[in-house]
């Protein structure tokens, strides 16, 4: 069963029984929870369309290590044309979705693994890389979910792992034996975490020697002993307790704490333990993969800004009105522009030694540094054009009163032709586009702070040959 179906999907979540915390209550079938259901849909709808005739065409490939068909979400990137397919069909689901499908952290892990794993077996003779791609064989084999663990809680960010107060704010191996090792640390952000079957736990940065113990990475299962998850508080959340007013009407996003309390590893679902060399450039690599993702991904939900922003113009009676026209254009501009350096970044990419390819670091940076400017200018657009109407709709809990029902349909209703439902399920839209924190902070923190994609384009990008081109030109002897 190299592709599941969204019913088969389903069925694994039932009988996963991971350790899930939400608003202090310990919570069982934990993805049929209010908070939680929402972007189990989301990925649902995954599944879904890889057995859609459509769906299947962006999200089905065949597998370099097996032949078999298997989804995309789980293969190596092995040439450019896999890198343009991730972008695309990120685009394709992000437009379905209007949100987080959450599948795509595991995917950037998987080739960012692979690369440093083979790179690791190559100089010191390990077998990492053999024991990974075993792995990811049976990840493809059954169509799972894998997450990154990426993001440590990190305790004082001027100090290194192995310097902080308190050993465990990194993630970090705290016993070994000839079978296994022992995991302790927690990761913030766990993007869908509840509703995956694997972590891949990834480390968050480069380490040095004092630092190996933390260089570490494994595969664990979602409901391992030991591992616990705390769901973590978002916007528009009484909405979703009380399934109604929610905006989009199926899908949504939640990112948990996820504790590693003595998690106990068998070898061979570890990947790297104190090659401590290697940790930077794994996380470096899924960092480069990941904002490349968001290129795709970012775009596709720009265009449901814009699809939004345009629909409430008309909801507004203002369907060609000339500023507004002006905006819509300023606001393609930007997605465009987004998506526009994924897709170069993939044609620009590189083979490395293992097969896989890298893609571009200055272009999948560039990317990711305009969605965390100019994507909340998009956003702040769409709000210009939609008004005030954006926020403080009466809940659909009033609407269906016989008292004043009737009156807040008459009150609330735009041009002829458009009902006052749609209206308001389109504003709803709008507010959740506009204030659900997650995207809001995912589109500036998502794939690591804008500082190191300035970091990253400044360490890949020639400054001194641009410095010789402009010497040249001004008749300075730059002396070549
Ligand atoms: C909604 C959402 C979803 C996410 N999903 C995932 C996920 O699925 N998996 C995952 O692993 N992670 C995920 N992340 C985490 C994301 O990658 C991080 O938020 C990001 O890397 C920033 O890390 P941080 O939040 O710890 O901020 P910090 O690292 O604390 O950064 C805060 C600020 O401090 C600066 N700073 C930090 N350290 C230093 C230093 N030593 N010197 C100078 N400046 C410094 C940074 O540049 C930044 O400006 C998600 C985040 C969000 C918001």
């Amino acid at each position: 069963m190299a592709i599941m179906t969204r019913e088969q999907y389903y069925k694994t979540l039932e009988d996963m029984h991971p350790n899930a915390y939400i608003l202090g209550e310990k919570v069982e079938n934990v993805f049929e929870h209010p908070l939680i259901k929402h972007m189990t849909a989301a990925v649902a709808l995954t599944y879904h369309m890889e057995n859609d005739p459509e769906g299947s065409k962006y999200l089905v490939t065949e597998s370099d290590l097996t032949g078999e068909k298997v989804s995309r979400f789980l293969k190596f990137y092995t040439s450019k044309d896999d890198l343009l397919a991730k972008v695309e069909m990120l685009k394709f689901l992000a437009q379905n979705i209007g949100g987080c499908y959450m599948r795509c952290t595991g995917m950037d892990a998987l080739s960012a693994v692979g690369i440093e794993t083979y790179n690791c077996d190559q100089k010191y003779g390990t077998e990492y890389f053999k024991r990974f791609t075993e792995f990811v064989k049976m990840v493809q084999s059954k169509d799972f979910i894998v997450f990154s663990g990426v993001t440590d809680v990190k305790g004082d960010r001027s100090q290194r792992p192995s310097q902080q107060a308190d050993p465990d704010m990194y993630l970090r191996v705290v016993d070994r034996d000839s079978k296994g090792i022992t995991i302790r640390g927690a990761k913030m952000h766990q993007t869908g975490s509840l509703n995956s079957h694997w972590c891949l736990v990834v480390p968050t940065r480069e380490m040095r020697e004092d630092d190996k113990d933390y260089a570490v990475c494994c595969a664990v299962p979602n409901d391992a002993e030991g591992m616990i998850h705390v769901y973590g508080r978002g916007t528009l959340e009484a909405q979703a307790m009380e399934e109604c007013d929610m905006g989009n009407a199926q899908y949504s996003k939640f990112s948990p704490l996820v504790i590693f309390n003595d998690v106990y590893v068998p070898n061979d679902k570890v990947f790297l333990d104190g090659h401590h060399e290697y940790a930077g450039d794994i996380v470096r690599n899924f960092g480069n993969y990941h904002r490349h993702s968001h290129g795709g991904c970012k775009c596709g939900v720009g265009n449901v800004l814009i699809g939004a922003a345009a629909t409430a113009a008309d909801y507004n009676g203002l369907p060609k009105t000339s500023h507004i026209q002006n905006k819509l254009a300023e606001m393609l501009k930007v997605t465009e522009a987004i998506y526009g350096c994924s897709v170069a970044a993939s044609v620009k990419a590189v083979k490395t030694p293992s097969g896989i390819y890298n893609v571009d670091p200055v272009l999948s940076n560039t990317s990711k540094l305009f969605e965390g400017k100019e994507l909340n200018e998009v956003i702040r657009m769409m709000v210009e054009i939609a008004g005030g109407m954006t926020t403080d709709i009466p809940s659909d809990k009033d609407f269906a009163r016989d008292d004043i029902g009737p009156l807040l349909k008459k009150y609330l209703h735009g041009p002829e032709g458009v009902s006052t439902e749609d209206r308001v399920k389109l504003f709803r839209l709008v507010e959740k586009l506009a204030f659900e924190s997650r995207d809001i902070v995912s589109n500036i923190h998502g794939g690591g702070s804008p500082e190191t994609h300035r970091m990253t384009i400044l360490r890949n990008a020639d400054i001194e040959s641009k410095k010789k081109m402009a010497k040249r030109l001004a008749g300075i002897d730059v002396g070549d």
